[in-house]
Order: C-alpha cells, then sequence, then structure tokens
C-alpha cells in the first residue's frame, strides 16, 4: 500500500485526512498552463522532488479530504469517479478504487454526513455519484451535498461552457434530483470550525475551507491554485479557469494573507505531502511542505 494515501493532519480538534483517487504521472506543465515552460519550473529548485521532476515535469494529484470536526465527517471534493465518459483521456470511464480506499482510511461512504464541493469542476464531482444498474446513484446515501449557489446558478445557466461531458448530467443533477442538494452561500459555515471562504476567479463561485480550532489553522485551497509552482509565479494562469483576471488577483491576496503565517495550507492538486506553509521568497513566494502527523499505514 502506498504509504502516502492516508496523510493526515491534527488541527487543533479536528482531524483531516487526504485520500488519493489519481496520483502522480508527471507531466508537461503545459497541462495546465499555456505559460509553463520546463525552464520556469527548473528555476524554482525547491519544487524537486515532491512537486516537479528534474526535466521540469510537474506532479499533482487528485484527492480528496475528509474532515472531522465533532461528531461531523466532510468530505470534500471527490475527485473524478469511475464509469464517467470524459474528454481527457486519463479521467474517461475509470475503474479506480477509490470507495475502497475511503473505508481502508476509517470513512465507509455511509458515514459521510456532509458533501462539499469547492466547486462544480469534472474533478471535484466525481464521486458525488456512481453508476448502479445504469444509473447514477448518490455516493454518500446518509450526506447532505453542499454546493454554492454561485456556482450552481453559472453551471446551469446557458452560457456555461461544459468542456468535459455531461459532468452537471451525472454528478450533480443527481444529487439535487434525490434531494440530497443544499445551495449555500460562499461564506457558509458548516461547524464552529470550518467555514467556507469566497475564493472567486477559477469557476465565479469557487471557494476554500477554512479550518480554524483551539488556536490553530488550516485551509484547503480549492483550484485557487493548481501547482504549488503559482507561489512563484502566481500569475500562472491555469488552462481551465472561467476568469483569469480574477483568479490571478485571488491567488495574489490568499498567497499574501497566508505569507509567513502558521497556517497549514493543503493543496486540493499538491502532490504528497500536500501540506505546507507559504513563506516570501524573492519577488513572490515558495511551499514550505510540513510533514502530516502520520503518513503512514492504517
Ligand atoms: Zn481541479
Amino acid at each position: 500500500m502506498d504509504a502516502g494515501k492516508y496523510l493526515t493532519w491534527q488541527v487543533g480538534g479536528v482531524k483531516i485526512t487526504r485520500v488519493a483517487e489519481l496520483a502522480g504521472r508527471p507531466f508537461p506543465g503545459t497541462f495546465m498552463f499555456p505559460a509553463c515552460t520546463p525552464e520556469m519550473v527548473l528555476r524554482h529548485a525547491w519544487l524537486q522532488p515532491h512537486f516537479a521532476r528534474d526535466d521540469g515535469r510537474l506532479l499533482g494529484s487528485i484527492h480528496s479530504f475528509v474532515i472531522e470536526s465533532g461528531a461531523r465527517r466532510i468530505i470534500v471534493d471527490t475527485c473524478v469517479g469511475n464509469d464517467k465518459a470524459r474528454n481527457i483521456d486519463a479521467w474517461n470511464l475509470l475503474h479506480e478504487p477509490f470507495l475502497e480506499h475511503l473505508a481502508e482510511a476509517g470513512f465507509p461512504a455511509e458515514s459521510i454526513d456532509t458533501v462539499l464541493c469547492t466547486h462544480l469542476h469534472v474533478d471535484h464531482v466525481g464521486w458525488n455519484t456512481r453508476l448502479v444498474e445504469g444509473k447514477w446513484v448518490p455516493t454518500f446515501p446518509n450526506a447532505r451535498y453542499l454546493f454554492g449557489r454561485r456556482e450552481w446558478d453559472h453551471w446551469s445557466s446557458e452560457q456555461a461552457v461544459h468542456r468535459d461531458g455531461d459532468v452537471m448530467g451525472d454528478s450533480v443533477r443527481p444529487i439535487i434530483d434525490a434531494g440530497l442538494a443544499e445551495l449555500v452561500d460562499m461564506d457558509h459555515e458548516l461547524t464552529p470550525e470550518v467555514r467556507l471562504e469566497p475564493t472567486p476567479g477559477h469557476t465565479p463561485g469557487h471557494v476554500s475551507v477554512r479550518i480554524a480550532s483551539r488556536g490553530e489553522e488550516a485551509v484547503i485551497t480549492g483550484d485557487l491554485m493548481h501547482h504549488p509552482l503559482q507561489c512563484a509565479e502566481p500569475d500562472l494562469a491555469n488552462n481551465f479557469d472561467v476568469d483569469s483576471a480574477a483568479a490571478r488577483r485571488t491567488r495574489r491576496d490568499f498567497l499574501s494573507r497566508h505569507s509567513d503565517r502558521p497556517v497549514l495550507v493543503l493543496g486540493t492538486h499538491f502532490a504528497p505531502p500536500t501540506g505546507g506553509r507559504v513563506v516570501a521568497a524573492e519577488q513572490a513566494w515558495r511551499f514550505a511542505p510540513v510533514p502530516s502527523a502520520d503518513s503512514g499505514k492504517r
């Protein structure tokens, strides 16, 4: 078993567990960022070995975070999912043992009480549903699914550009039809320790997740950044940003607010060790990984 599969962090009284769906083949930076060259990656030597290879290719990850706050079990983002027809080859008609990994980490699907999608992109909603006898059914039958109202308004409008197959039809609408969805504001409070924070740009209703407990603090980025490289190159726009100027403003604001502060930043697409701090460096920042509380098997 891959020891990196279940990284965990303790933030005051809150425990956060990372469960991976798809990890690690190195990919060319241009897959995410049109302006990214291998030379740009190699200029930032601190990216190696966790986040880049010495040939300038990048490493990433698709994973969920499970937050345990009080009696609550909240899964943040649900990856790509199985059996879904997608335009990106690596994500098309997957058969990954994600639910088995989730259960092994201590979270059978029935035990999850809240699903939160930071935004409604293909790699954040996939396991909302699974295919049972030809129908898309909710994967987490005992959960309320929280979707941003602004986000839903955008993706259900006629102007929205859908590039990744029928994401709404197979992963979002079935949840609404099952009566399990709740449309929430961008600063919604989930528990006294966990709340949403608006970080629009990548998508109009994009949110991050703030965790604060007993004087300790963490934040789950969502896709306000896709890779630690963007700490050093904050203007690097992502191929999938709906509004790249707004995304840039949000990213710079986020980085300066967290610069040299003791806040654990958990990157939604950051390869293991996934968590770290934002540290001022040169004209921008870098990402300084911190070890997780328990990177062993469980
Ligand atoms: Zn994403």
